[in-house]
């Protein structure tokens, strides 16, 4: 039996072991005790415990000795992932973790390899703050370098007297950088994963729609795409999977303005915009992620016509949706609160227009909006 251990307890975490439980393996999670780990009920063995604390060997063995450990979340303490690759593999490697939990290691990453970021300056005190104005012009959007996530963490400011009061209230040993306002035509990420023999694949470039910084809609493929910004988004992704030996999933989130693709941030795991590969290829994400980190190798995922996907925020799917059988339901089983992620709907069609107006559709059913 091939035991996998997953760093969280969350929807990522339940979609790869659905994804992972009809290929034979068996699941075990490790969330802190203040987490909500309902999203994983059932679905295996759940050490709910606060773990920075513990022995590495000591979680090893709570976790039922995996034979790889991998992660929902890159908000985690890297030393604490090397200590467990004393124990087993795991996937993705610490140091691609690290690389991309902190927005001034991610960009230099990107920067690195040659490839375009947004424009950006550290922030860390006010004076830093007056000079990265004066670089970047105005508005700018101030960003917390780490834990941030669904738009958690950022400011937007048009003014240097917006931003000082930010950078004040942040303090000195906040770590904050500042990014130009970037008026893109629209928002694109590359889901691409590496398994352990060195292959790489990637999904279609997917659109993605946020609502005050949280992700509403996705469509994959993304539309009126020319083959120059698919052929750059794919070099890119095959570039960092290699660079950083990094095997699973890795998503990265790009603004495109005309045919330029400028890097907004790299998450080290499966991500919300492929969601919909869940109804839009024979193996999805997490399926991909599962076959990589397991040492099978990662299948190429191309697409069964057009795919769309909703996320639920704060929303039950109504009766109708339940029983429509175009749309395909993904409830995570958390407690329903304003705005948190409940679930998703996915759409697929062979036709786009299809596609279009089922999203549209069930876009105003759920929000009233389209
Ligand atoms: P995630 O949940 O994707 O990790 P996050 O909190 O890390 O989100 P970002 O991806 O940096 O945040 O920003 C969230 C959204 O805010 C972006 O997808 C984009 O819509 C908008 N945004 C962020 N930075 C910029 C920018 N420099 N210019 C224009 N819009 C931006
Ligand atoms: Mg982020
Ligand atoms: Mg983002």
């Amino acid at each position: 039996e091939y035991k996998i251990a997953i760093v969280g307890a969350g929807q990522l975490a339940r979609m790869m072991a659905l994804a992972g439980i009809p290929m034979g393996f068996s699941f075990s999670f490790l969330c802190e005790s203040t987490d909500d780990a309902s999203p994983v009920n059932h679905l295996g063995h759940l050490v709910q415990t606060d773990y920075s604390k513990l022995p590495a060997e000591e979680i090893y063995q709570l976790l039922g000795k995996p034979d790889v450990i991998t992660v929902e979340k890159e908000d985690l303490d890297t030393e604490f992932l090397k200590a467990l690759t004393e124990f087993c593999p795991v996937h993705p490697n610490p140091d691609a973790v690290g690389v991309s939990q902190n927005r001034k290691s991610e960009k230099s990453f990107a920067e690195s390899l040659g490839f375009k970021v947004a424009p950006w300056a550290a922030t860390d005190s006010v004076e830093a703050m007056a000079k990265a104005g004066e670089k970047l012009g105005w508005p700018v959007i101030i960003k917390r370098c780490s834990t941030g996530y669904d738009g958690k963490g950022q400011w937007r400011v048009s003014s240097f007297e917006e931003a000082k009061p930010v950078v004040e209230k942040a303090g000195p040993d906040e770590n904050l950088i500042a990014e130009s306002m970037i008026a893109f035509d629209k928002e694109v990420s590359m889901i691409a994963a590496r398994d352990r023999h060195g292959n790489v694949m990637h999904y279609s470039l997917t659109e993605n729609v946020h609502k005050n910084g949280i992700l509403h809609y996705s469509i994959s493929p993304a539309r009126n795409l020319s083959s120059n910004v698919i052929e750059q988004a794919q070099t890119i992704a095959t570039a960092m999977l290699e660079k950083l030996d990094y095997i699973g999933v890795l998503t990265i989130e790009f603004f495109l303005k005309g045919e330029e693709l400028l890097i907004n941030e790299i998450a080290p795991r499966v991500h919300n915009s492929g969601h919909w590969t869940q109804i839009g290829c024979n193996t999805s994400q997490f399926l991909n992620h599962i076959r990589a980190i397991s040492g099978q190798f990662v299948a190429p995922a191309p697409n069964k016509g057009y795919s769309a996907m909703v996320n639920l925020l704060g929303e039950t799917p109504s009766e109708q949706q339940m029983r429509d059988s175009e749309l395909q339901v993904h409830w995570y089983n958390k407690s329903v609160k304003p705005g948190r992620k409940v679930g998703h709907i996915n759409i697929n069609d062979t036709e786009l227009s299809k596609v279009e107006s089922k999203l549209k559709q069930t876009l105003e059913a759920i929000y009233g909006d389209s």
